[in-house]
């Protein structure tokens, strides 16, 4: 079945990353129709010239929304990785689908994306060298329905990966795998 995995999360809170790893073990339980729309790549492709004022962010995730859906009813899953810092936009494009909407909130605290700084993008933004900066100068509505929730600011990328393979399986999205011969006694 397909749906829409639509993660939600300050700068390197591990949207791409995991985007990349429940890909990866969607493929390795057959999941052969599957796209991931990661923030950073729209942003140079569907959505190059926009930039972070209220509206621009808001058409960034409305347009991503609508390719998501082109795709997850067509029979393929669709996975989005950008901040998508406002529950009204979130919200409009869970509305807009007719396939499943799954809203995973990769929930690190700004402490530890700040500590992380894995694109040296926050020292710039407390430094005042970039403006509107989700977090520090910008807002961030963190969900409060996300069907998903992992805390990536201290569990590990296995670890998330699996909590999110298995929140799909709880919602019956995709099926438990199946016990290998290696897994049993
Ligand atoms: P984003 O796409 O949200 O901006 P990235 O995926 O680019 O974030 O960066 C997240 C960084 O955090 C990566 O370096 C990743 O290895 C690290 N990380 C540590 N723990 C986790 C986790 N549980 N989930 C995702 N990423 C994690």
């Amino acid at each position: 079945m397909s749906f829409i995995l639509w993660f939600t999360g300050l700068s390197g809170a591990g949207k791409s990353t995991l985007a990349q790893s429940v890909s990866k073990a969607l493929r390795e339980r057959g999941v052969t129709r599957l796209e991931v729309l990661d923030g950073d790549e729209v942003r140079t492709h569907i959505s190059a010239g926009l930039g972070f004022s209220r509206e621009d962010r808001r058409t960034n995730i409305l347009r991503i929304g609508y390719v998501a859906r082109l795709l997850a009813r067509n029979g393929t899953v669709a996975i989005t990785a950008a901040i998508s810092p406002y529950t009204e936009d979130r919200d409009e494009v869970r509305a807009a689908s007719t396939a499943p909407f799954v809203e995973v909130f990769a929930a690190a605290s700004l402490d530890a994306v700040a500590e992380r700084d894995v694109k040296g993008l926050y020292k710039k933004a407390f430094a005042g060298e970039i403006t509107n900066f989700t977090g520090v100068s910008d807002p961030y509505e963190a969900p409060s329905k996300a069907e998903i929730v992992v805390d990536t600011g201290v569990e590990t990328v296995a670890e998330s990966t699996q909590k999110i393979l298995r929140g799909l399986e709880a919602l019956g999205l995709i099926a438990a795998p199946r016990a290998t011969s290696e897994a049993r006694p």
